[in-house]
């Protein structure tokens, strides 16, 4: 039992098209994807730039939590060679 898969541009408030329908396996189950379009070419233009960059910002986002990660174990590992140095000297 599924419900009619109806999804509205959120721009425009057209009904968008279905262009492709596919199924994609995922461990024991089977999934099925969908990918839709505005009717409107130029709406869907737009779309696409937002969602490319909303993706973008994620990606910077996820970017500068890495590089974060990555200072503050520098910053860790600074701090254990200078106990080092200290027993040394
Ligand atoms: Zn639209």
């Amino acid at each position: 039992m599924q419900k009619p898969y109806k999804n509205i541009c959120f721009r425009c408030g057209k009904e968008r098209i279905i262009i492709k329908v596919w199924k994609e396996k995922i461990g024991n189950s089977v999934v099925e994807n969908t990918e839709t379009a505005c009717p409107d070419k130029e709406c869907q233009k737009a779309t696409e730039k937002d969602i490319k960059k909303q993706k973008d910002k994620r990606l910077q986002l996820e970017k500068r939590k890495r590089d974060s990660l990555r200072d503050r174990k520098r910053a860790v590992n600074k701090k254990n060679s200078k106990e080092v140095n200290r027993k040394h000297g």
